[in-house]
C-alpha cells in the first residue's frame, strides 16, 4: 500500500474564517471562547477534508492562530522577557507578541524562506530559558484523535525554529540546543503516548547554505529525539539536500520528505544512500502554486519506484499547502478553460489519492480521474493562449542591444539634467498619495457598474488635480499622480495585459490575518494596449514640473503573481518586460520625461543557495534592463526598491542602470547607504528619508540629521530627496507635515552647500563616474 499525507493544510479557511474571527477578536467583538470555536472547526473541516479525500493521515499542528513558527514560540515558553509573559503564554500573551502592545513592539517578521508567508522571528539571547507549556498544541492533537483517524503530528523542527530566531551580535544560537532538546523532547514523548502515530519535524533550513556546525548538530538533535518520539519523519523542502544525503543517511529517523518539485533530480542520490528500511515520502504535487498535476507523467516516474520501495513509498505535496489557495470549486467566474488547469489545496488531496489508488489498484481503477487530467493538460499545452507566436518571436528576437540604453550614465544625466532643469537635491516622492475612504469607494463602486466610466474618470482626474497641486504648493520638484487608479501595484497592470487571469478566492496567507490574492499568469503576456499614458499625460498637463509615471516592474509583476509552471520564470520575465517596455516607450512619446519602475522584489527573489543567485541575478537584471532600455538618453528612468538588506547584491542593482533609484534607509538609520557608499554606487540614489509605515511626523531637524549623514557618504551631486516608500496607507495631514518637513531639509542643505536656498538652479554637472569603477554592462 502507497501511504498519503500533505505536510500542512491552508489555516486561513475557504472563506477567510480565519482572518474574520481573528480581526474580530482583536476589535473586541468576539471573546477567546468564540475565536477557539472557529479555530476547532475549522481544523475539524481541514482534517475531515484530508480523511474524506483518502490520506492514510490528517496532520495536526499545521494550524496556527498567526504563525507556526510562533506556536512553537509559544509551546516551549520560549517569549522574550520584555512582554512580561512568564512561562505561561496564553492567547493573549500569543498575540501580544505577534502585534506588539503599546508598551512593546512586536516580534519581528520576515519572509519564510522565498515564500510571500511571513513568519514571527523568535527572539533569543543567553537569558533564554524554555519550558513545555502543554496548553499549546496538546488539545489540538486530542482533537484530532478524538476524530479516530491517524494522527500525524507536524512542528517546525527545532534545528529550523533556531536558525530563524534572532541573537545578539557574537551569540551563538547553538548554545540554545539543549535546553530546546528537552523541550522538544518532551513534546515527542507525551505525543508518543497519546498515541500520535508519526511526528513529522520540518527542516527546511536544509535547503539552505548551512554552516558545517548546523548540518553537524543534525545527529545530536535527532539521536536525542528519536528514542523518545513517534516514528520520525524528516521533511525537507524548498530545494535540493542531496548535500546533506550521507548525513541524512545517519540519522535514526523513520521517514525522510524530499521535495521533488523544486529539485527532481536529488531523489537518485537518495535511493542509493537511503537505509533499506526507511520511508521516502515524495512531493510531486506542487505545494507552491496552483496548476493541476501531470498525472501520467508523475506515474511514469512513481511506477518504477513503487516496485523498488513498496510500502516505504509515501506520496504528499512538495511542501505544506499553505501556499496555495483552498478551493478550486468556489471559483465561479474563472474562465472554465483556464479553471480546468487548475488544482488548489482541496484538489490536490484529490490528486494525492489518484496517484496512491493508480499504484496500488492500477491505473485502470482510476481511468476517469486520469483522463481528466491528461485532458487538461493536454488542453493547457496546445491552448492558443498559451503560446502566441507575436510574443515568442518578438522574446526570441530580443539582442543585447536591447538591452542597452543610447549612451552611458553620465552622457544620458547630463542629457536630462539639460531638459529637466532640476535643482540640486530635487525632491520627489515615491508614486502613491493617500488613498483615501473616497478614493476607495469610488473605485469599488466604478468596479460594481454603480458608476459609469466618464463618471469614473472624472472623479479620478479631480483627485489627481488636488494631488498636483499640494505638491505644488509643498514645493516639490519631481511630480508624481499619486496612483488613486490602482488598487494594488500587481493587480492594476494584471488586469490590463493578456496572459492574466484572476480568481475571486484565491486568498493565501501572508502573515496574521492578512491574505493576498495573486493574479495567475496563465498564458504568453502581451500589452494589447497602454495602460497608465493616459492618467499620466492627464497629471502632466496640469504642471510644469516633471511628471513622474509610474509603472511595475517585470519582476514584481512576476514574483506577485502564480506564474505558469509550462515556460521558465526567466521567459515570462522576458514577456513581461516586453510589455512593460511598449508602456514606457509610449509614456516617453506621450511627452513624460521621468518614468519610474518600482522593483521591490529583486532582492526577494533570490535563490536559497547563494550557487544560484549569478544566474538568477542575470536574467532578472536583464529583464529590468530591457524594460528601461527604450527610451532616449533624456528621458530619466527611476527604480524603487524597499525592504532593505541590498548589500550583498549592489553590483546586481548598479547593474539595472536606473539613472536614479530611491531605496528604503531610514527604518535602518542610513546605515544601508554605507554598503552603497563603499562600492561607489554610481548613478543617482535617493535614500529615503522618513518612514512611511509609521505615522509619527519626524521633525525637520531629524530629517535634516539624516539628510547630512547621506550627505557624508553619497555626492551632494547624486543624491535625491524622498521619503522612503509610497504614501498610500497614510493619511493627509501627516502626509502633508512630513513632506512640509523633508522639502524644508532639502532646502536648508542646498542653501548650504549650493548657496541655492530654493529651487532654482540647475545642478552641477561634474558628474564622471568614481574612479575605479567599472560599469558592469553597457
Ligand atoms: N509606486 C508605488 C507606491 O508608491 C511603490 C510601492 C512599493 O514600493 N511597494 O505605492
Ligand atoms: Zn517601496
Amino acid at each position: 500500500m502507497t501511504t498519503t499525507h500533505i505536510l500542512g493544510f491552508p489555516r486561513i479557511g475557504a472563506r477567510r474564517e480565519l482572518k474574520r474571527a481573528l480581526e474580530d477578536h482583536w476589535r473586541g467583538a468576539l471573546d477567546a471562547d468564540g475565536l477557539q470555536a472557529v479555530g476547532r472547526e475549522l481544523r475539524a473541516r481541514h482534517w475531515e477534508l484530508q480523511r474524506a479525500a483518502g490520506l492514510d493521515y490528517v496532520s495536526v499542528g499545521d494550524f496556527a492562530w498567526y504563525d507556526h513558527l510562533h506556536t512553537v514560540t509559544a509551546l516551549c515558553s520560549a517569549a522574550p522577557a520584555r512582554f512580561g509573559l512568564g512561562e505561561r503564554v496564553d492567547l493573549a500573551g500569543y498575540f501580544a507578541m505577534a502585534r506588539g502592545t503599546p508598551a512593546q513592539p512586536a516580534l519581528a517578521m520576515k519572509k519564510w524562506f522565498d515564500t510571500n508567508y511571513h513568519y514571527l522571528v523568535p527572539e533569543l539571547g543567553p537569558d533564554s530559558r524554555f519550558a513545555l507549556n502543554r496548553e499549546w498544541l496538546f488539545p489540538e492533537v486530542d482533537e484530532a484523535l478524538a476524530t479516530g483517524h491517524p494522527v500525524k503530528v507536524v512542528l517546525p523542527g527545532p534545528l529550523t525554529w533556531l536558525w530563524l530566531a534572532s541573537a545578539p551580535a557574537g551569540f551563538n544560537k547553538l548554545d540554545l540546543l539543549s535546553p530546546l532538546l528537552n523541550v522538544y523532547y518532551a513534546v515527542a514523548e507525551a505525543l508518543k503516548a497519546r498515541g500520535v502515530a508519526w511526528l513529522q519535524l520540518d527542516e527546511p533550513i536544509l535547503s539552505l547554505d548551512l554552516p558545517p556546525e548546523w548540518v553537524a548538530a543534525l545527529p545530536v538533535v535527532y539521536g536525542e529525539l528519536a528514542p523518545a518520539a513517534p516514528p520520525i519523519l524528516l521533511a525537507t523542502y524548498f530545494g535540493d539536500v542531496a548535500a546533506h544525503a550521507e548525513v541524512l543517511a545517519a540519522l535514526p529517523i523513520a521517514g525522510l520528505h524530499l521535495d521533488l518539485v523544486r529539485a527532481p533530480d536529488q531523489l537518485d542520490t537518495f535511493l542509493e544512500h537511503g537505509p533499506a528500511d526507511r520511508v521516502l515520502s515524495l512531493g510531486v504535487v506542487d505545494g507552491r502554486n496552483l496548476w493541476r498535476t501531470d498525472l501520467t507523467r508523475a506515474l511514469a516516474r512513481l511506477h518504477p519506484l513503487k516496485a523498488r520501495l513498496g510500502d516505504r513509498l509515501w506520496l504528499s505535496a512538495s511542501c505544506s499547502l499553505l501556499h496555495v489557495p483552498h478551493d478550486l470549486d468556489q471559483e465561479d467566474q474563472l474562465d472554465p478553460r483556464i479553471k480546468a488547469w487548475m488544482a488548489f489545496a482541496n484538489q490536490k488531496l484529490t490528486e494525492l489519492n489518484t496517484l496512491k489508488r493508480a499504484l496500488d489498484e492500477g491505473e485502470a481503477a482510476v481511468w476517469p480521474a486520469l483522463y481528466a487530467a491528461a485532458r487538461a493538460i493536454e488542453d493547457r499545452r496546445s491552448a492558443p493562449s498559451t503560446q502566441v507566436a507575436a510574443v515568442r518571436n518578438r522574446v526570441a528576437a530580443l539582442t543585447d542591444a536591447d538591452t542597452r540604453r543610447q549612451s552611458p550614465f553620465p552622457t544620458r544625466i547630463a542629457a536630462q539634467q539639460a531638459r529637466l532643469k532640476l535643482p540640486p537635491l530635487p525632491t520627489t516622492t515615491i508614486g502613491s498619495f493617500p488613498q483615501t475612504a473616497e478614493i476607495r469607494a469610488t473605485r469599488a463602486a466604478f468596479k460594481a457598474g454603480r458608476i459609469g466610466e466618464a463618471e469614473y474618470i472624472t472623479a479620478m482626474q479631480a483627485e489627481i488635480r488636488e494631488v498636483v497641486d499640494r505638491q505644488e504648493a509643498l514645493g516639490l520638484d519631481v511630480l508624481v499622480h499619486g496612483e488613486p487608479e490602482r488598487n494594488d501595484m500587481v493587480e492594476y497592470f494584471g488586469e490590463q495585459l493578456d496572459g492574466y487571469a484572476f480568481t475571486r478566492f484565491g486568498w493565501v496567507q501572508s502573515y496574521g490575518s492578512r491574505c493576498v490574492k495573486p493574479p495567475v499568469i496563465h498564458g504568453d503576456v502581451s500589452r494589447p494596449k497602454p495602460m497608465t499614458v493616459a492618467w499620466s499625460q492627464y497629471a502632466q498637463r496640469l504642471t510644469d514640473k516633471p511628471m513622474k509615471g509610474m509603472l511595475s516592474g517585470p519582476l514584481t509583476m512576476l514574483f506577485w503573481s502564480f506564474v505558469r509552471d509550462d515556460l521558465p520564470r526567466h521567459e515570462v520575465a522576458l514577456q513581461l518586460a516586453l510589455a512593460l517596455r511598449d508602456e514606457v516607450v509610449d509614456l516617453e512619446a506621450a511627452g513624460i520625461r521621468v518614468i519610474q519602475i518600482d522593483e521591490p522584489t529583486l532582492r526577494e527573489g533570490l535563490p536559497l543557495k547563494q550557487a544560484d543567485w549569478p544566474a538568477y541575478l542575470d536574467w532578472a537584471v536583464r529583464a529590468f534592463r530591457i524594460t528601461a532600455a527604450g527610451v532616449r538618453d533624456d528621458t530619466q528612468i527611476h527604480t524603487h526598491m524597499c525592504y532593505s538588506e541590498f548589500n550583498d547584491i549592489l553590483p546586481a542593482i548598479a547593474a539595472l542602470d536606473a539613472d536614479v533609484i530611491t531605496i528604503e534607509t531610514s527604518r535602518g538609520k542610513m546605515k544601508l547607504l554605507e554598503g552603497f557608499a563603499d562600492f561607489r554606487y554610481p548613478n543617482d540614489i535617493g535614500p529615503g528619508l522618513y518612514d512611511i509605515h509609521s505615522p509619527r511626523v519626524p521633525s525637520g531637524e531629524e530629517m535634516q540629521a539624516l539628510l547630512d549623514r547621506a550627505l557624508a557618504v553619497i555626492p551632494a551631486e547624486r543624491l535625491w530627496v524622498n521619503p522612503d516608500c509610497g504614501l498610500k496607507t497614510r493619511g493627509w495631514p501627516e502626509t502633508e507635515a512630513a513632506l512640509r518637513a523633508m522639502v524644508a531639509a532639502a532646502h536648508a542643505a542646498r542653501a548650504d552647500r549650493f548657496e541655492h536656498p530654493a529651487a532654482v538652479s540647475p545642478r552641477r554637472e561634474d558628474r564622471t563616474a568614481p574612479v575605479g569603477w567599472r560599469r558592469d554592462c553597457g
